[in-house]
């Protein structure tokens, strides 16, 4: 594993560049103001010409750079979201959005790089726009100052446009002093480690393992913990089903607290 720890470490450097790249796509689409949106499956699942430009810049960024990602490709397995929080972009709700490139070795996942394009884009002109967050198991996370929310404060974030009787039954029975609903997995998970909430809770389908695997890295590598409702790990091997069919729960803290009150209604409703 001597030259696979090289890899790792080769292919997180330019997938934090690769990942900054992505952002400037994502800005200049806004900016050029033809955002070319097309229903995937529903109106709330939506694909625009940043999710394909990003797409492609990143996928044929990393194809050359590593043209032997692939004989490595049983082990190493890269899961790319070009635009998380796409239904937030379409609207103009643009701190929402990021976009996630996540590393599994081995089924698990190990290292993230999540770059938040519109990252200070209320902070006035002068503020610099866009940040990259960083981080590897057994190494940390970085680009944020980690923040927990007040101890005893139980602030609920989920999602804002992909709802339903089981998420808001399941939210209801945590008794949180506050829920958020804001767009993207990504950004929740920084809501996360900069003590803005204290648990995702999204007990639903919906959510896919590229949405999951670079933004539970982040998480992992500053203490915390993602998994589905019932508290499975998720798997991140090459084979694995795309869609998180048991939902996510996460926290930086206290996941045991929220673990517990999950209602067994939800869990029965949710097959992993
Ligand atoms: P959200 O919290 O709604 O922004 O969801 C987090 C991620 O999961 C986003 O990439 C969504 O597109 C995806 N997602 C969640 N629920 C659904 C759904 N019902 N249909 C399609 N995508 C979904
Ligand atoms: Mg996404
Ligand atoms: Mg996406």
């Amino acid at each position: 594993m001597a030259s696979g720890h090289t890899v790792l470490m080769r292919l997180v450097a330019s997938s934090y560049s690769i990942a900054q790249k992505a952002g400037t796509i994502v800005r200049r689409v806004i900016a050029e103001g033809d955002l070319g949106i097309v229903e995937k499956t529903s109106a709330t699942d939506l694909q625009t010409k940043a999710d394909r430009l990003v797409q492609m810049s990143i996928c044929s960024s990393l194809a050359r750079k590593f043209p032997k990602l692939t004989i490595i490709g049983e082990e190493l397995v890269v899961w790319v979201d070009p635009l998380d929080g796409t239904k937030e972009y379409t609207e103009g709700l643009l701190d929402n959005v990021t976009v996630l490139i996540g590393i599994a070795y081995e089924g698990k996942a190990i290292a993230g790089i999540i770059n938040q394009p519109y990252y200070n884009y209320q902070a006035g002109p002068d503020a610099v726009l866009g940040r990259t967050i960083w981080g590897v198991l057994g190494l940390g996370a970085f680009g944020f100052q980690l923040k927990e929310v007040p101890a005893g404060k139980h602030i609920v974030t989920t999602t804002r446009s992909h709802s339903n009787k089981l998420v808001t039954d399941c939210i209801s029975a945590m008794n949180p002093d506050d829920v958020l609903r804001v767009g993207g997995a990504g950004n929740k998970i920084i809501q996360l480690i900069e003590g803005k909430a204290s648990a995702y809770v999204f007990a639903s389908p919906g959510c896919k393992k590229w949405d999951t695997c670079a933004p539970e890295v982040i998480l992992h590598a500053v203490g915390g913990k993602l998994t589905d409702i019932h508290g499975n790990a998720l798997q991140y091997n090459k084979e694995v089903k795309h869609m998180n069919s048991a939902g996510v729960l996460a926290t930086l803290r206290n996941y045991d607290y929220y673990a517990s009150r999950v209602p067994e209604s939800v869990k029965n409703a949710l097959v992993p």
